[in-house]
């Protein structure tokens, strides 16, 4: 079934008018929201952690944050745009026992919600607005009259009122000027999930090392490896990104394109597939977040290993000779 999509027509700023936003967090999403609320006519209050960057720029900004308990007490509508990793904490310690019947809570991922981490008080709804970007561009093309898509979705007991604040936060921060698509807070954290896991971080980054190891260990020089196997990527990625497998195959040469589909499928097989199946349902029996909050809990150990670990990979040093190579790429010394 095709997803409902709402446009400016469709939400209404005025329902704002009266109210607080509280924004907990001005890192990439917080100074996003705030910043484009606030120029949508929003009355806008900022939570952030004193001493920090992030603090320094909301001053900057033309923000007085406060802590978060004291945000959530005078706001009507409460964002929370902290680290996933610390929501589920600040949210028992300082955000539920300072809400009060009638709030609003938005976040814009659904994992803290979806996986049990909020217990929201009666009388509180909670909903999703999540901008399908970053930050950054969520506040770039608010400013050059544009919008970022975001998605939308009700939590348990939010009815039409809710979605009706949903759409007009959305307009607030540009986002029904690109269209906003309607989900549910499950969908938004499974799929999301499943997104980085299993294609865009996980598979991708497991798909570059095998292939520049492969090369390397036949012999093959490093730096061969990592423009055949790393580099081109974004080639390949960037004619995808504009015009589906379908322009990325009719730009390519024939060549490619055959050796495309004859060896593709020998890659990704049926095992790969019945792997990500197995992954998919980790993240919908809530094992994968179990994992994730109880890693955190002990301060992450697994997690800053696997992090030294990688970062290892010879991949990564002949990367950063090779990129400085390349005037034109913006390289970055990580
Ligand atoms: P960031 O890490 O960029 O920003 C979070 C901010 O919260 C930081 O400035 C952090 O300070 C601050 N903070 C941490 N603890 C507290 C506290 N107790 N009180 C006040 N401030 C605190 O996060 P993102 O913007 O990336 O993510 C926010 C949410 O948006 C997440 O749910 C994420 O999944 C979602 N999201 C993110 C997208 C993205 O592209 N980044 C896209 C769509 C959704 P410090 O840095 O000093 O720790
Ligand atoms: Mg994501």
């Amino acid at each position: 079934m095709p997803a409902t999509i709402y446009y400016d027509k469709d939400a209404d700023l005025s329902l704002l008018k009266n109210k607080t936003i509280a924004i907990l967090g001005y890192g990439s999403q917080g100074h996003g929201h705030a910043q484009n609320l606030r120029d949508s006519g929003c009355n806008v209050i900022v939570a952030e952690l004193p001493g920090t960057a992030n603090y320094e720029q909301a001053v900057k900004d033309g923000f007085q944050p406060l802590s978060a308990s004291e945000a959530v007490k005078k706001g009507d509508i409460i964002t929370i745009l902290l680290p996933d990793e610390v929501q589920g904490d600040v949210f028992r310690t300082q955000i539920r026992d300072n809400l009060s019947p009638g709030n609003i809570l938005v976040c814009s991922h659904g994992f803290n919600y979806h996986f049990g981490q909020f217990d929201i008080p009666k009388g509180v709804s909670a909903i999703l607005v999540a901008p399908k970007g970053p930050g950054h561009l969520v506040r770039a093309e608010y400013v050059r009259g544009a919008g970022v898509p975001c998605l939308l979705a009700l939590g348990e007991g939010a009815g039409d009122e809710a979605r009706k604040i949903g759409l007009a936060y959305a307009k607030g921060i540009g986002g029904t000027r690109a269209g906003v698509i309607e989900t549910t807070f499950a969908e938004e954290t499974e799929t999301d999930l499943f997104g980085e896991q299993v294609v865009l971080c996980g598979g991708l980054s497991a798909l570059i090392k095998a292939g520049y190891e492969t090369l390397v260990e036949a012999g093959y020089q490093p730096e061969m490896a990592y423009f055949e196997c790393v580099h081109e990527v974004k080639l390949i990625v960037d004619l995808i990104y504009q015009g589906g497998l379908n322009y990325m195959r009719y730009s390519i040469s024939n060549t490619a394109e055959y050796g495309d589909y004859s060896r593709g499928p020998r890659i990704v097989t049926d095992q790969t597939k019945a792997e990500m199946k197995k992954i998919l349902a980790e993240i919908q029996d809530g094992s994968f977040a179990r994992e994730w909050i109880l890693e955190n809990k002990a301060n992450a150990p697994a997690f800053k290993a696997m992090r030294r670990l990688e970062r290892q990979h010879p991949v990564e040093e002949v990367g950063r000779q090779l990129r400085r190579l390349m005037s034109w790429i913006d390289a970055k010394e990580y």
